[in-house]
């Protein structure tokens, strides 16, 4: 699946908040966002363009997007499941955004950032219930549980991640044993244990109309 290969602090920088993209940089002083915290371009430190209502969902799509390391197709087609689904909309879309294997190895601590996750799937570092899973966007269930391959326990950084996990916390959904390298999906995502300031609805009304 394709993914966006540019600049990751830009995007922060237009979105106007830090979206944790780049791993342990996020938490240093080399942030672009903490050195430079307006919008990237010419007109970036004009703080007085009108915004319009279009302007507003349109940047809320476009952080969620890019939060999770999505393109355009691939979101919209997320947003069609989620509208086709029973329940709340936004809410289905958020639930089946954080179920993406490559997001929950992430929270579990594995890998830094999403990006990293993500090849760290692709490259069958795990499996479920003792099945290789490769595949990023794979849906995990309750009761599942995720396994660090026996050869990649050895690995330094995969180590040094799981170490600094409590820098930002596993959501209470998930459950991490580092001892086994495990972690268990426990429930599905609570709208409350996703922390990150997202107004979902604006998203739905964008694609609604
Ligand atoms: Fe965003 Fe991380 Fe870059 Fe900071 S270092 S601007 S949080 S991607």
């Amino acid at each position: 699946m394709a993914r966006y290969t540019g600049a990751s602090c830009r995007m922060c920088r237009r979105e106007n908040l830090k979206l944790f993209l780049k791993g342990d940089r996020c938490y240093s002083d080399k942030c672009s966002f903490e050195r430079r915290s307006y919008a990237p371009g010419q007109h970036g430190q004009n703080r007085f363009r009108k915004v319009s209502d279009y302007a507003i969902q349109l940047r809320e799509k476009q952080k969620v997007k890019h939060m999770y390391g999505m393109l355009e197709a691939q979101f919209r087609r997320y947003f069609k499941i989620a509208d086709c689904a029973k329940g709340v909309t936004g809410l289905n879309l958020l639930s089946m955004l954080e179920r993406r294997l490559d997001n929950v190895i992430y929270r579990l601590g594995f890998a830094s950032s999403r990006d990293q996750a993500r090849q760290l799937v692709r490259h069958n570092h795990f499996q479920i219930n003792g099945h290789k899973v490769n595949i990023p966007s794979y849906q995990v269930k309750a009761g599942e549980v995720i396994t660090l391959k026996e050869k990649s326990r050895k690995n330094a950084f995969i180590i040094d991640n799981i170490e600094g996990v409590a820098r930002r916390g596993v959501p209470s959904w998930l459950e991490l044993d580092k001892g086994k390298f495990q972690g268990t999906v426990n429930a599905m995502p609570n709208r409350d244990e996703i922390t990150m300031p997202i107004q979902e609805q604006l998203i739905v009304e964008l694609y609604s109309k």
